[in-house]
């Protein structure tokens, strides 16, 4: 029988109201079998995600020695949500237990990971399903990456002849034995880190909203809804900052080809978005599927004279920024010219001095300079590969709209083309591509 694997994030778990749409979306579908769930997210705007409030917690743990304060705020929240559930269900012996349990292990981590616990305690109980703690079944390495070989096994055992379990998405084990948390929205991970574990036909992963716009809709009137797109051209759009799933989410679902629908609690009837592997993409015609921008990126541009010839010259450039542990997001170059492209937030004056420093030491460039401010957008899909003319009209648009370019790179798949503007066009700049392509 098909199986889905269904993530409900931190809105859909906001309260006990909204956790009772939930439960009538599960009941509404036999295969929906396996669900994660995200820790509380904010009921209203200006209140505070349970994640934010664990997260002070340990900071009030660290600074006062006690979590007395900032706990009593999580203790009320789900203390409400067993409420407005009419449970039976004696959480206040697990908020005790939980509470007791972040002053004595100290950690950050595992302080962060109680929000999707106990938010997971609660709705398995509700559902009548089977808890199964993610720190018994979802373990990383030695590097702190997945371990999947052993991650995926256990899972899979661990709902052998289980009907129905909940998982609480955001954590698993470090290889120190310790609870370790994925980077922020990481349950969107675990959620695919499950689906992959039994095979699923389908990652459901219901949110807040009814699937991907082709931008964001705080730069464009109502952007036309994305309702297929490959998990190439999701990896680019959300790698650039289109957030309604972890950009990391789909390495686990991509290598078993299994489809991911983004879907709305709140409108559970709107199709949402499907995600597909790349193989069984079909263009729906437009050439552009999305488009989506980061702001804050420092440029450092290098020129010299042979720069094609003189062997190793890039390699010396990348080995001093992987001493300084600093990640380069694009290196686009020509034949006496390379840019480096570096999130600003990895580098401090100090730090940039040292590596235009070294790198003059190292290549002797005949000029070096540094770009501040620049803002990288994306124009991403696979429709543009086989439409002549595309980049012709992005420039186009973009010149139309007097902005000046200051860094283009194309990927080598033609599925997506990244300019690099001021920080100050980069709004202007959205709305004139998605105007050429979208109107
Ligand atoms: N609760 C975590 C966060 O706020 C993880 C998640 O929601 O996916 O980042």
């Amino acid at each position: 029988m098909a199986v889905k694997v269904c993530k409900f994030g931190g809105t859909s778990m906001a309260d006990g109201n909204v956790i009772k749409k939930v439960k009538n979306i599960i009941d509404g579908d036999l295969t929906r079998k396996y669900i994660v769930v995200s820790a509380p997210g904010k009921r209203y705007s200006g209140d505070i995600k349970v994640t934010d409030m664990l997260y002070g917690c340990h900071a009030e743990l660290m600074s006062e020695g006690n979590i007395k304060e900032s706990f009593a705020a999580v203790r009320a929240r789900y203390v409400s949500v067993v409420k407005e559930l009419d449970m039976n269900f004696d959480i206040g012996s697990v908020l005790d237990e939980t509470e007791e349990r972040i002053a004595r292990e100290c950690s950050e981590d595992f302080t962060a990971s109680r929000g999707e616990y106990l938010c997971a305690r609660i709705v398995a109980e509700y559902l009548g399903a089977k808890f199964i703690d993610a720190e018994d079944v979802i373990f990383f390495d030695e590097g702190g990456a997945l371990d999947g070989a052993k991650t995926y096994k256990a899972v899979a055992e661990a709902l052998a002849g289980v009907e129905r379990a909940v998982f609480p998405g955001f954590y698993g084990r470090g290889a120190n034995g310790e609870v370790k948390t994925f980077s922020r929205g990481g349950s969107d991970i675990s959620g695919a880190i499950v689906a992959r574990a039994v095979n699923a036909s389908l990652y459901e992963n219901w949110t807040d909203v009814s699937g991907f716009l082709a931008c964001d809709p705080k730069l464009v009137d109502s952007p036309k809804k994305i309702k297929t797109i490959s998990y190439k051209e999701l990896r680019e759009l959300s790698y650039m900052g289109a957030n309604v799933l972890h950009c990391e989410s789909i390495f686990p679902v991509r290598k078993a080809n299994i489809p991911i629908q983004i879907k709305n609690t709140f409108r559970p009837a709107d199709d949402g978005t499907s995600i597909v592997p790349t193989a069984r993409y079909t263009p729906s015609g437009s050439t552009v599927t999305g488009i989506a921008g980061k702001k804050n990126f420092t440029v450092i541009f290098l020129e010299k004279s042979l720069m094609n010839s003189e062997v190793g010259f890039i390699s010396k450039v990348l080995d001093i920024l992987t001493e300084e542990n600093i990640s380069v997001e694009h290196i686009p170059s020509g034949i006496d010219t390379m840019s480096l492209v570096i999130e600003s937030a990895c580098l401090d004056n100090f730090k940039l001095g040292r590596i235009l420093e070294s790198i003059k030491n190292a290549v002797e460039p005949d000029i070096i300079r540094v770009i501040e401010n620049i803002a990288l957008i994306a124009t991403v899909g696979h429709g543009m590969s086989s439409s002549v003319g595309t980049s012709a009209r992005l420039f186009n648009a973009i010149a139309g709209a007097g902005i000046n370019i200051k860094m283009i790179d194309q990927g080598s798949s033609e599925m997506n083309i990244i300019v690099g503007v001021r920080n100050d066009d980069y709004e202007k700049c959205i709305k004139a591509i998605y105007g050429e392509f979208f109107k």
